[in-house]
Order: structure tokens, then C-alpha cells, then sequence
């Protein structure tokens, strides 16, 4: 693809003052930086797709490639049995004073959804209007290369780095970091950092760039409803006897209200309350609410009349950041086309639960597993299997690392970032900054709303990508002077 020349600074950049060469030296290899992310983007590194283990490997090769041009040193890939490869790499002659920084993304990406609903091939690489289109040219190979774009850009201009570096690029992040304990369990020392900067989130608009303090949590939950031992002739037996199907979309129906707030009782009691001066700053993203129903509508490409789901008594940024939420994804019954005239003897649901700041998984999980034995109808069987879960993040906006962050920030996109949440979950988060003695996380973003990261038409906002390699560049700065 023909990127842009990329060599000029954007105009809302303010060059902290000193770093003039290293922003030059970064904007002239931007060209370099978007082609290299786009040769990593053709690797369909699908992380939950077994038949593509051999791309995510070589994605994790072409990775370490990248840490090595960047001029990183000792950059491998470190794996244990059975995970998708994890690159790592480091830059330590910064000195013992100077704070060392791990730099975290990752370079699997999610399915394709439907192919057809793509405007270009998902792997290959197309720019339209300023954006670049494929799967995972946003979420993550982007966060990569703002990490290689940086570090290289220093390097090749002073031979230097402010502070030391470590980076960790992940391969299994998309399939929620099955491996993330045992991994930290073996590497987590040499890892070992000050500050952890993770650049896999989304900024609050074009331009506008946004530093999250808060992650939704997750947790997944089979339900399965049984009624008989074998399906029955619904001539038969219909009438009289239960379903299964029946049973299971009645009891769904059980946890959520009208409005389609969750219904649970007990699930949602420790839930941690907003403080005045958070909800003042999520009123003050929110506006009137009326623009920004409107943008959710259209990036969430909503059916015309559809209406927004939960407590409206809670604004839309505290629904999506603050509380959590049950969804069905998934369910077993026999699909349309090869239904017979049977009644269902059993049939399993997937739910999919975002946790928000306070809860405790396994105390949430438990009053959902008595909503679901209680209100199961008809006296059926109900199972409910807990899988995968983590517990939400969240950290207070503020502190030395913190305002490193806003300072880079607000030079490279010219506008002080905003204060956000997020409803995903990146689970690498709290586990690694308790085991670093709850160093500080610096969550910030390549991706904007419209960035459609896991939909089809993924896609980067080009000019705002150099302002996030920019920004990086300028925090390593920020943070190498917080500490002299
Ligand atoms: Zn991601």
C-alpha cells in the first residue's frame, strides 16, 4: 500500500522542548513504521483459531524482528507448553537510577467476523481516508509499532534512552490470557518494572486522546438446562411436557428488568460507588448526553429505533465503564435449518460477564449461580459451569507516572487527554502491577471510536497513530525526568 508520507509533524503537536530531533527523526520513519505494521497486519495471527498457531508464531518472529530494528537487545520469544509465543526485549543502559518502563501490547489479533462485511481483505491492508483498514492494524499490531516507532526513534538519535525499557508483546491476549499466571509465575522477575505502559485502549475521539483508569473485569458462565433425558416428538408430548429451549430463554429473560438492567439479586452489591469529583468528570465527558448517544449509535451501527439498555438513571459512560453486565453469546440447539418437530431435552448458554470496579468474581458469581438455580422454571436441572475470571482494575487519575502521561499527551495531540474508562478487560493489567509492588499502569490507546476493533472494517486513524508514537516518545522523557 501507498501510505502518506507521514514526515511533517502533525499540526497540533507541541515538541516538548529538546526533543525537536528526536520528533523529526520519528516523523521521517513513520513511512517505515506504517509499512512495517501493515507487513504485520498480512499475518492472520488468530489467537483462538488452533489452525492458525503457525501464524501467531510467525507474527511473534516478525515482532522480534521489529525489537530488534527498533535496537532493542536480548529479544526472544518466551513460551511455555502449550501458549502462543510471547516476545519480549529490553534496553537497560539507562543506568540505576534511571526508572525502568515496560512497555506492553499484543500481537494476536481477534476472528474476522463475517468476510463479507469487510470493504477490504481483513489481512490485507488497505488505507481509505486517512485510516488504515485490516484485522489488527489497530487492536494490537498498533500498540507494537508505537512502541518500535519510540524506542527506534530515540535510538537512532541519541544512541539513547531515558529510562531503561522492557517490552512484552503478548500472544494471547484475545483469548482472555489463559496462561497469564503461569507466565508470570516463570518470567515475571526479569519483567520487573517501575511503570507499566500499556498501549491497547481507545482514545476518547479523534484527536482527542484519553488515559484510562479503570477496566471492566470478565468472566464466563455455561448454563445448561436439562428436562429429559432424550429429545421427544413435540406431537407426542408437546403441550405437557417442558422444553428445554423454552425453560432457558424464560430464565435468561430472569436477569434483566424491562429496561434491561440486570435483575440479579446480590450481583451487583459490591460494585464500588462513583466519588463526586469521578462523577463530575464523567458528566463532564457526557455532555448532555445527546451527541454521544448519537455517536454510539452510529460507531455501534445500531438498527434505526433501537433503544439503549440499562439503568437510566446512570449515565451511558457510567453503564458502559462503571457497571457490569450478563449477556448471552453463545448458545447449543440445533440451528433452523436442520430443526425437527422435537421438544429440547437440553440445551447450554453461554454468558459473558463484564465486572466492574469492586466486585469480587467469585461473590458476583455465586448470586448468579442462585438467581439461575432459583429461577430455573419447571422444577428442570439446572448447571451452571464458572470458566475464566478477573477482577476489574482500577486506579485513582493522578500521581508522578500519571502526569507524565497527561504531559505527553497533551504535547503530542495539542489537547489535555481525557480521564476514561474502559468496558474491556485487558487481564495482564492487575496481576502484573501487584506482582511489581502495584507499580503504576499507564493505559493509553492507538484506537478511537471509530476504530471498530474486533468488528469488521477494523481500522487506525493514520495521523492520530503518529500522535500515539509521539506520545510515547515524549513519556519516555517525561518519565526519565520525573525520576532525576
Ligand atoms: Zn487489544
Amino acid at each position: 500500500m501507498t501510505a502518506e508520507p507521514m514526515s511533517v509533524l502533525p499540526a497540533a503537536t507541541r515538541v516538548p522542548s529538546g526533543l525537536d530531533d528526536v520528533a523529526e527523526r520519528l516523523m521521517a520513519q513513520m513511512p517505515q513504521t506504517v509499512a512495517w505494521l501493515e507487513d504485520l497486519v498480512r499475518i492472520p495471527s488468530i489467537s483462538v483459531q488452533p489452525e492458525y498457531a503457525d501464524d501467531c508464531r510467525r507474527s511473534a518472529e516478525r515482532t522480534a524482528q521489529r525489537l530488534r530494528d527498533a535496537g532493542l537487545e536480548d529479544v526472544e520469544l518466551l513460551e511455555l507448553d502449550g501458549t502462543h509465543p510471547y516476545v519480549t526485549g529490553s534496553w537497560l543502559r539507562a543506568g540505576d537510577d534511571a526508572p525502568t518502563v515496560l512497555l506492553y501490547a499484543h500481537h494476536d489479533v481477534q476472528p474476522v467476523g463475517t468476510p463479507e462485511r469487510w470493504s477490504s481483505s481483513p489481512f490485507e491492508p488497505t488505507e481509505r481516508e486517512g485510516r488504515l483498514y485490516g484485522r489488527g492494524a489497530a487492536d494490537d499490531k498498533a500498540g507494537i509499532m508505537a512502541h518500535v516507532a519510540a524506542i527506534r526513534a530515540w535510538l537512532d538519535t541519541r544512541g539513547t534512552l531515558p529510562v531503561n525499557v522492557k517490552v512484552v508483546i503478548e500472544g494471547e491476549e484475545e483469548i482472555g490470557s489463559p496462561n497469564l499466571e503461569r507466565f508470570l509465575d516463570t518470567y515475571g522477575a526479569r519483567l520487573r518494572a517501575d511503570v507499566i505502559v500499556l498501549t491497547d485502549l481507545t482514545n476518547w475521539k479523534v484527536g482527542w486522546p484519553g488515559l484510562t483508569y479503570a477496566l471492566r473485569g470478565m468472566a464466563d458462565v455455561v448454563v445448561t438446562v436439562r428436562a429429559m433425558q432424550q429429545p421427544v416428538h413435540s406431537g407426542m408430548w408437546g403441550g405437557v411436557v417442558p422444553d428445554a429451549l423454552t425453560a432457558t430463554v424464560r430464565l435468561l429473560a430472569s436477569l434483566h428488568d424491562d429496561a434491561g438492567a440486570i435483575a440479579v439479586d446480590g450481583f451487583e452489591d459490591d460494585v464500588r460507588a462513583l466519588a463526586d469529583d469521578e462523577r463530575a468528570r464523567l458528566e463532564a465527558l457526557e455532555g448532555d448526553g445527546e451527541a454521544l448517544a448519537d455517536d454510539f449509535r452510529d460507531e455501534a451501527r445500531l438498527v434505526a429505533g433501537a433503544e439503549f439498555v440499562g439503568d437510566d438513571r446512570r449515565t451511558i459512560l457510567e453503564r458502559l465503564w462503571m457497571r457490569p453486565t450478563i449477556t448471552p453469546t453463545g448458545m447449543d440447539v440445533p440451528a433452523v435449518a436442520a430443526a425437527s418437530n422435537t421438544l429440547l431435552a437440553q440445551v447450554r448458554t453461554k454468558l459473558s460477564c463484564r465486572l466492574a470496579p469492586g466486585q469480587d468474581p467469585d461473590r458476583a458469581l455465586d448470586a448468579l449461580r442462585r438467581h439461575l438455580e432459583t429461577n430455573v422454571p419447571w422444577g428442570l436441572e439446572v448447571q451452571v459451569d464458572v470458566g475464566e475470571r478477573n477482577r476489574a482494575w482500577v486506579t485513582e487519575p493522578g500521581g508522578g507516572a500519571w502526569d507524565a502521561a497527561v504531559a505527553a499527551m497533551t504535547a503530542a495531540y495539542g489537547r489535555e487527554p481525557a480521564a476514561m474508562g474502559c468496558g474491556g478487560s485487558i487481564p495482564f493489567v492487575e496481576p502484573f502491577s501487584d506482582a511489581f509492588g502495584g507499580a503504576p499502569c499507564l493505559l493509553v490507546g492507538v484506537e478511537d471510536p471509530g476504530s471498530n476493533a474486533h468488528g469488521e472494517d477494523e481500522s487506525l486513524h493514520l495521523e492520530d497513530f503518529a500522535k500515539a508514537c509521539l506520545t510515547e516518545a515524549f513519556l519516555l522523557a517525561e518519565l526519565g525526568r520525573d525520576a532525576g
